[in-house]
């Protein structure tokens, strides 16, 4: 999967505002953030998205640092909002697994948008 661009950001091939990492993950900030914090988890591991035979245990790897990497990107207490674009009808544009974290300002209610 070396053509894959968060396996590329990863290894480290592409750079990237690296926030955290350890042997499981890695945690970069968005290219074009939508937010003043916009960061992506990810696992080192490629699946293509959260339907792609993720296992619990690799699963709560990737959701349990994001508390963490909140507390680095300083929103923890202001709060912040945590969503994964899965599949075709969320957009996912980037077919790696990645859970974005943004905050930074108050966010509106809904957070789902149809476009038709
Ligand atoms: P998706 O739309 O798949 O949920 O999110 C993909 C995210 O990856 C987008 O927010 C996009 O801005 C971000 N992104 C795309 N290419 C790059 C890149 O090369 N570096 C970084 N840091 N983020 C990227
Ligand atoms: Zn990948």
């Amino acid at each position: 999967m070396e053509e894959c661009l968060f396996c590329r950001i990863a290894s480290g091939e592409i750079s990237a505002n690296i926030v955290y990492e350890d042997d499981g993950v890695v945690a970069f900030d968005d290219i074009s953030p939508q937010a003043p914090v916009h960061t992506l988890v990810i696992p080192r591991t490629h699946y293509d998205n959260m339907s792609d035979g993720v296992s619990p245990e690799a699963m709560a790897e990737v959701f349990g640092v994001v508390p963490e990497v909140a507390r680095l990107k300083g929103v923890d207490e202001s709060g912040y909002r945590v969503i994964v674009n899965n599949g075709p009808d969320a957009n996912q544009t980037v077919g790696h697994l990645h859970v974005h974290i943004i905050g930074g300002s108050a966010m509106s209610h809904g957070m789902v948008q149809m476009e038709r």
